[in-house]
């Protein structure tokens, strides 16, 4: 395949369902998906994005690679005048078996991949994009071999740093904050069953993720130096700061895995697509791992943009603006109502005001009791459109 019709760039879980719903739209397709360290996040997917993958054969039985999250419970420990009550959701509330499931990342890559098998006009590449330009024909992509591909059409998925979206002149917001997440694999001494369990601390949360029988993935946002100091500590003092957090609810605690930081920011773009290129996942819009709302954003935009494939006629002329154009349009309101609910959730936990720490407990105290609430909660929560 010397010139596709598209060219998909970056090797994420957003790049690869992007690659093979490009592929799968008829398109001839080349991935670019250079190699990189794995990746050690795990991902909370909710019911309608765990439904989507199921659809198009990238994750076949959720059961044989995640566990199931059937409750979500929060715990007020900021020690703050006004404090929200201890609120229990449970999915069977809104009528469901789980809100969704909790995936490790490198599970999900392997299942992606497996879901690529027998695309025959999908071609990948190891290979980074080191430039990008317009030409008359299209976008013409410098490799890091050296080489070069034209495509008319291209879908930057590249991550938070996305060279796509800078070279293609996407503007963009960002604002970097001084707290950190720190994530590892843990062993608790009793199971967590179902159940997400937020801390809710001053400086951000401290969740413990059912990962399957007693292991918990544990998402911890502070700080970023007190992470640092935490994690020089070394093992046996991390695991009395987690009984600590934890508040001994869970008992012993043991670490299993190595604790890696990630930098928090907020990403957000003016438009998803414009001039044959779109953007998707991180590539397009980053957020503090608050409510478990990143990958499952980026799978909106891949199905999004199947949607609009699916509607194109690449044969015609001028398709692939065309298709930049629909894309940027049908993205529009579900990246703005996230980003602006992911942004106020982590500033109302944040917030030194007074008044902002009361609605906080407000809002979680009218969730608790009013049962019609909490069903409107969770649509927003699991991205129901
Ligand atoms: C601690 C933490 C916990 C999270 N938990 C959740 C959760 O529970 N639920 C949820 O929905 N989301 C969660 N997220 C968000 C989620 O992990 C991300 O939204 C998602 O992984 C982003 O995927 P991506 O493919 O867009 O980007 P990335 O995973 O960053 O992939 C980008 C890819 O592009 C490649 N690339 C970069 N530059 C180039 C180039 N020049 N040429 C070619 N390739 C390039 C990279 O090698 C990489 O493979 C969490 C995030 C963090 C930090």
């Amino acid at each position: 395949m010397t010139s596709p019709q598209a060219v998909v760039v970056g090797g994420g879980l957003a790049g690869i369902a992007a690659a093979v719903a490009v592929a799968k739209a008829g398109i001839e397709t080349l991935h670019l998906s250079p190699k990189g360290p794995p990746d050690r996040r795990t991902s909370a997917l909710m019911q309608p994005s765990v439904a989507y993958l199921q659809s198009v054969g990238l994750v076949n039985d959720p059961a044989a690679i995640g566990q199931p999250l059937t409750q979500i419970r929060i715990i007020d420990a900021t020690g703050r005048l006004v404090r929200a009550p201890e609120t229990l959701f449970d999915s069977r509330d809104a009528g469901l078996a789980a809100f969704g499931w909790n995936f490790p990342n490198v599970k999900l890559l392997e299942s992606f991949d497996a879901g690529r098998t027998g695309l025959t006009n999908l071609r990948t590449l190891e290979l980074s994009v080191t430039g990008l330009e317009r030409v008359a024909d299209g976008w013409r992509l410098e490799l890091g071999d050296g080489s070069t591909v034209t495509a008319p059409f291209v879908v930057g998925a590249d991550g938070k740093k996305s060279l796509v979206r800078v070279a293609a002149d996407f503007r963009a917001r960002e604002n970097g904050f001084t707290e950190a997440a720190l994530v590892c694999d843990l062993e608790l001494g009793r199971p967590l069953g179902g159940a997400s369990v937020e801390f809710h601390y001053p400086r951000g949360p401290f969740t413990l993720v059912p990962a399957g029988g007693r292991r918990a993935n544990l998402v911890w946002i502070d700080d970023r130096d007190v992470l640092k100091a935490a994690q020089a500590e070394g093992p046996d003092a991390l695991q009395r700061i987690f009984i600590d957090k934890s508040q001994h609810l869970f008992g012993d605690i043991k670490l299993l895995t190595p604790a890696h930081m990630f930098l928090l920011s907020t990403l957000s773009v003016d438009e998803a697509g414009h001039d044959g290129i779109v953007l998707a996942g991180e590539a397009a819009h980053a957020f503090p791992p608050i409510g478990a709302q990143g990958l499952n954003l980026g799978l909106r935009d891949v199905a999004d943009l199947s949607a609009v494939l699916a509607a194109t006629d690449v044969a015609a002329p001028g398709w692939a603006v065309r298709a930049s154009e629909d894309y940027s349009r049908r993205r529009a309101a579900d990246l703005g109502r996230t980003g602006v609910m992911v942004d106020t959730l982590f500033r109302s936990l944040l917030s030194e005001l007074l008044p902002t720490q009361a609605m906080r407990a407000g809002g979680l105290w009218a969730l608790k009791l009013s049962p019609q609430l909490r069903k409107q909660a969770f649509s927003v929560g699991m991205g129901v459109r």
